[in-house]
């Protein structure tokens, strides 16, 4: 972490959301000196509110956004060993509805999406009776046959801290609850003002501004630069249900409704399926919320494959989120593009500004690369690119992977719960033993809130990984809260107050 902040940072990054975050990383790791803002806290918003899939987007290959899919099937590969405790593949079952698509048609797409992403590891896709195996768990029995293909499944919220926290460790400042407040142009550099959770106000100096703010990203740029670059924004809100599991497979579904959307039926947090998404057009995009409408639509394609049908009643909890996209004039929200576009304004010599639109958690890490190509003119000292080949924190797992990381973590910590070290041990991969420290028993955690969270993730997660308020930890940094009573969460946002009050650990 830097001391002394520069009297002029070389970035500052506006927004911790994933892009930003991967940003920051990115130009931290070749030398620049990065300030990353956040007004609120790092990943809440589109960031953790997805459907966490790293994937090519099969749908996408209808569109013709083949060099989105393309990098995004090349990314999977990447992620999956940069991150592995928090990354996973996932296989896909595509139940075959002769009146939505012939099987040929879809033979082709997967074998496209099968060669054109560079696949090494993950299994290449193929056709499966689902009448006869395991493939079928769940769906009504009127679906016989099926397609499998692979993609892979992310912690979202995960991977934008532990991008935050590599960049913190490789000297850029992260300031969470921190609002860019307004920003000028004063000769070749950027006054920013910050504003922080306090209401403090101080003025920072940069050379280069990163507006990654993402559905804020017009907002921001209307703000500081009005008119300099020409781009709208679609506001496209989507929405998830979760609900007890569906089925006990590892695999999940992908179902085709005939609007031509797809419903992603995921397993989620041991117990729970994963049910989304939607596509509606918003105006606030500030507190997106799920509507009943949506709840019908989601629980109505679910219900047209699912033997158990479900219902808003066995709903447990729901999120939305808003997706920020780049507005290529389609008439179609889904066909709007989901590729990235990114713009910088940086004409006569003024100090630049670089714009993030749209873009995807599969494609950060490569958003981030075209970000710093674009910036390398400003800064030509700037050593190469480099995230490709290096493990996110934690994800520097020993041979054998996450699952024997687990084992060996069972060994070490022979009295402490197996489910407790496997849950950590996918929170913070090799950085578990920082969280238990020398513990030995349970009883060295601290209190047991419930599920999997002790005082001691919370205390380390409020020293490490800037977690302030309950649903910070509750909801981002782990998703305890999913299994924890109301009472339980009170608990946590309690202790935590309590912290806040003591200004340390309780
Ligand atoms: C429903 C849904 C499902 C999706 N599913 C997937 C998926 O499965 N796979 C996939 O790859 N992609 C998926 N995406 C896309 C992906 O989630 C987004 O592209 C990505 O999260 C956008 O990240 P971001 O950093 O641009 O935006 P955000 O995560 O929103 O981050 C922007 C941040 O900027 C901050 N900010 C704004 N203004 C200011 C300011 N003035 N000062 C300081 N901070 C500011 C905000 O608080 C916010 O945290 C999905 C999106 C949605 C909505």
């Amino acid at each position: 972490m830097n001391a002394t902040p520069p009297a002029i940072y070389d970035l500052a990054v506006i927004g911790g959301g994933i892009n930003g975050a991967g940003i920051a990383r990115d130009a931290a790791g070749r030398g620049l000196s990065v300030l990353l803002v956040e007004k609120d806290d790092l990943a809440s918003h589109t960031s953790s509110w997805s459907t966490k899939l790293i994937h090519g987007g099969l749908r996408y290959l209808e569109h013709y956004e083949f060099r989105l899919v393309a990098e995004s099937l090349s990314e999977r590969e990447v992620l999956l060993s940069i991150a592995p405790h928090i990354i996973e593949p996932l296989q896909f079952v595509l139940p075959h509805e002769p009146h939505l698509r012939p099987a040929w048609m879809i033979r082709c797409g997967l074998f496209l999406y099968d060669h054109i992403g560079g696949r090494k590891t993950l299994p290449s896709s193929f056709s499966v009776d689902l009448g006869t195996s395991r493939w079928g768990a769940g769906l009504k029995d009127s679906f016989r046959k099926g397609f499998v293909y692979s993609d892979a499944r992310v912690d979202d919220a995960r991977l934008v801290v532990l991008n935050a926290i590599s960049a913190r460790d490789l000297g850029a400042e992260v300031r969470v609850r921190t609002r860019l407040a307004a920003a000028r142009r004063e000769g070749d550099l950027w006054r920013a003002t910050l504003v922080d959770a306090a209401g403090r106000r101080q003025d920072v100096l940069a050379r280069v501004l990163v507006n990654a703010a993402g559905p804020w990203v017009k907002d921001l740029l209307d703000e500081i630069s009005p008119d300099s670059i020409r781009a709208a924004v679609r506001h496209v809100k989507g929405s998830h249900i979760v609900v007890p599991r569906v089925h006990a497979e590892p695999h999940a579904y992908i179902l085709q409704n005939s609007d031509q959307r797809i419903v992603f039926v995921i397993p989620f947090e041991q117990n729970f399926s994963l049910i989304g998404t939607t596509d509606v057009p918003v105006a606030d995009y500030e507190t997106p919320r799920i509507s009943n409408d949506e709840i019908d639509y989601l629980c109505s394609i679910a219900n047209a494959y699912l033997a158990r049908g479900i219902a808003a009643a066995d709903i447990v909890w729901t999120y939305s989120g808003v997706r920020p996209l780049y507005d290529d004039g389609s008439d179609d929200l889904s066909a709007v593009t989901r590729d990235y576009v990114l713009k910088l304004d940086a004409a006569d010599h003024r100090a630049p500004l670089l714009s993030i639109f749209g873009g995807k958690i599969t494609t950060y890490r490569k958003l981030a690369e075209h970000a710093l190509i674009q910036l390398r003119p400003f800064f030509p000292q700037m050593r190469a690119a480099w995230t490709d080949a290096q493990p996110l924190p934690g994800g520097d797992l020993p041979p054998g992977g996450l699952a024997a990381y687990e084992r060996a973590l069972v060994v070490r910590y022979a009295e402490l719960p197996a489910s407790l070290l496997a849950a950590l041990a996918r929170r913070h991969g090799s950085r578990a033993p920082r969280v238990l420290a020398d513990a030995r028993v349970p009883a060295d955690l601290g209190v047991h809130f419930g599920h999997t969270l002790y005082a001691a993730e919370v205390d380390y997660l409020v020293a490490q990984e800037w977690a302030i308020e309950a649903d910070d930890v509750l909801w981002r940094r782990t998703k305890c809260g999913l299994h924890m009573s109301v009472d339980e969460r009170s608990a946590v946002a309690a202790y935590l107050r309590k912290l806040r009050a003591r200004g340390g650990s309780a």
